[in-house]
């Protein structure tokens, strides 16, 4: 099992991670989305919402160990999301609503886990210069509230791109089923 699959970081008491629940549940609620949505079709809602370009590029050999596995990059000239393209098409997936997911939220925490030179190796696919880009965003340390967060609201869009259904929540059995698969046991 690839441990960024898991739901890691228990360390919220139980009505905390109610609270972070309902909260990803709320903002899941309160999104226009298509059934089956793809994640084209978030991308377009955010970039709509944001008034900017959002670009999506999946990269080789993106992955950096023990950490982020997908950068949001926040520029003068729109928002570029790159994922690990070596996994497989529902993990990567999963990875770009978790992405996404912290746009939705807002959220503005910093780099996790990428060098300099890592940085700099995405220049050229972000395509603007470094001195515009205004945070970089990584995927890495669970224990932080935004991270459940974007993972959970991750999730919940994970399962609504499999579930034509109208409704699809925290209990959903889809959501139940993707978070055995995803190693959310126990
Ligand atoms: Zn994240």
């Amino acid at each position: 099992m690839n441990p960024s699959w898991s739901f890691r970081a228990r360390r919220l008491s139980m009505a905390d991670d109610l609270r972070l629940q309902r909260r990803c549940q709320a903002l899941f609620d309160s999104l226009v989305l298509p059934t089956a949505i793809t994640v084209s079709d978030l991308i377009k809602t955010i970039s709509e919402q944001r008034g900017c370009s959002v670009r999506l590029v999946a990269l080789p050999g993106f992955k950096v160990p023990g950490s982020a596995c997908g950068v949001a990059i926040i520029t003068d000239d729109g928002i570029v999301v790159a994922v690990e393209r070596a996994t497989d098409p529902t993990h990567q997936k999963h990875i770009s609503f978790h992405e996404l997911a912290h746009l939705l939220f807002g959220h503005r925490h910093q780099t996790v886990g990428l060098s300099d030179d890592r940085l700099n190796q995405l220049a050229p696919t972000v395509g603007v210069d470094r001195s515009r880009w205004h945070l970089v965003q990584a995927r890495g340390n669970y224990d932080q509230v935004e991270e459940r967060e974007a993972e959970a609201l991750g999730t919940l869009l994970l399962a609504r791109s499999f579930e034509p259904a109208a409704t699809v929540t925290i209990d959903s059995p889809v959501l139940r089923g993707l978070s055995t698969v995803l190693g959310g046991r126990g």
